[in-house]
This record gives structure tokens, C-alpha cells and sequence, in this order.
């Protein structure tokens, strides 16, 4: 697993690419739920090992604000110059977004959701879980569920569903595929991954993952710029990308 050792551009432009082809046209999906974001689940599991790079991200620094997003505001001059691995990097929470109609409780533990007949491009997602001082979160509890290649959910197993522990520097990993769009409201949701974060002390955070270049990121009522991942290409053909998630503290 590694990250960072492509070209930027060629990864953007491979994800939009590859996002343009994969249009999951399922005419039964249901639209989002745009209900506030519930608790996340307790503490569960042992931490992974051998977490992934920390490297820090961007991503966190130009949140903005739609409507029933709730916690989405944006703060400057967060950044505590005792963090660790957060040189310059803006510690603001990080952008809340609908939880949807398809979170389903009792997922198996895992970071990597990608089993043998998974179709799909392979994506994996490191960063490190913060807190608004930028100090990273031991443990933090990191839950994702999605779609599939195609835009089906998985409502009945648990397919491309699970989550993971932070490890006890806060590194969070994630093996999974891009997921594919699917239809709501006579147009589709952008590709995005749903992802509840939640450690004791802190908010629990709600949100999703988008991807630069989708073009239906613009028109979708939920997209943040803010929570768009920006992955690029690796040689094995995968894409890889980071993203911190930045917790309120409770
Ligand atoms: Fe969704």
C-alpha cells in the first residue's frame, strides 16, 4: 500500500476518466436522506497494524457551507504549533454531510473492503484522524459504507461495508473501489463514500468522500469541495489518496 508516487494531474484525469464511464444508471435508488447525522457506534476492535502513511492533507482547508449540513464552518488559525505532522496545515473540522438512507449498524470489522469478486477500480484512502488542535486521535473509531462499481448498495450483506480503528498514532487506512454513481431525482449523486468517524471525547462526525473531477459534483445538493478526494494513479493501475478527518471536540 503507498501513496503519493503518481502524477496529480494523471490521477485526476484518470478519475475523471474512469468516473465518466462508470454512470451505475440503478433508476431504484432512493435519494438521500438529508435527516441530521445520528451517533456513531462505541468503542469496538483492536487497532490495525502496520498503518499506512500519515501525510498530511489540504483537504480540510476550504470547507464550505450548504444547506442542513450542519457543522460544515470553517475556522482559520487552528493549527497548534505542537502538532504533530501538521506543518502549516489548517485543523478545522472537518466538513459534516448527510448520513443517507443506507448506513446500516453491525458491519464487520475491516479496513479493506475489497474481496476477490469486487469489481471496480482499487482505491485506497490513508490520513490520520485529528482533533480541532491538530493532535492526532489514538483509536478513533473510522465506520465507511458505499456503493458499488455499478451504484448499488449492498442492503442485505455487507458488501463494501466495515470499519476500522485508528491507530495509536491516528493513521486511518482504507482499501476499497470507486464506487459508482447512482440515480436520484432525475440526475445521479456524484461518486462518494459515507464515512462515520467517532472517538470518545469528540463529536461523532458524519460525512461522505467525493472525488475531484466528478462532473456531477457541481449540480449535487450534498457535494463540499472540502471532501473531495484528489487520487492519484499508481503503477499497479490502483489509485491511491489521503484525507484527514479533523474532530469537534465534545
Ligand atoms: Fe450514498
Amino acid at each position: 500500500m503507498g501513496t503519493g508516487h503518481g502524477s496529480r494531474l494523471a490521477g485526476i484525469g484518470g478519475v475523471v476518466a474512469l468516473l465518466a464511464l462508470g454512470c451505475g444508471c440503478d433508476a431504484g435508488a432512493a435519494a438521500e436522506d438529508a435527516d441530521a447525522p445520528a451517533d456513531t457506534p462505541a468503542d469496538r476492535g483492536d487497532a490495525f497494524d502496520g498503518a499506512g502513511e500519515a501525510d498530511v492533507s489540504d483537504g480540510a482547508g476550504d470547507a464550505e457551507t450548504f444547506d442542513g449540513a450542519g457543522d460544515a464552518d470553517v475556522s482559520d488559525g487552528t493549527v497548534d504549533d505542537g502538532a504533530e505532522g501538521a506543518d502549516g496545515a489548517s485543523c478545522a473540522p472537518t466538513a459534516a454531510n448527510i448520513l443517507g438512507p443506507y448506513y446500516l449498524e453491525g458491519a464487520p470489522e475491516r479496513w479493506d473492503l475489497v474481496e476477490p469478486a469486487t469489481a471496480g477500480t482499487r482505491l485506497t484512502v490513508t490520513g490520520v484522524v485529528r482533533g480541532p488542535e491538530c493532535v492526532s486521535i489514538a483509536g478513533a473509531v473510522v465506520d465507511v459504507w458505499q456503493a458499488d462499481a455499478d451504484g448499488v448498495y449492498d442492503n442485505v450483506g455487507w458488501t463494501l461495508r466495515g470499519w476500522s480503528r485508528a491507530d495509536a498514532a491516528g493513521s486511518w487506512r482504507l482499501h476499497t473501489i470507486v464506487p459508482g454513481r447512482y440515480a436520484t431525482g432525475g440526475t445521479f449523486r456524484p461518486a462518494h463514500i459515507h464515512v462515520r468517524v467517532s472517538a470518545p471525547g469528540f463529536l461523532p462526525l458524519t460525512t461522505q468522500l467525493y472525488f475531484a473531477g466528478d462532473p456531477y459534483n457541481e449540480t449535487d445538493p450534498y457535494y463540499v469541495p472540502s471532501l473531495a478526494l484528489e487520487p492519484e494513479a499508481q503503477a499497479d493501475g490502483s489509485l491511491a489518496a489521503t484525507f484527514d478527518f479533523v474532530l469537534t471536540a465534545g
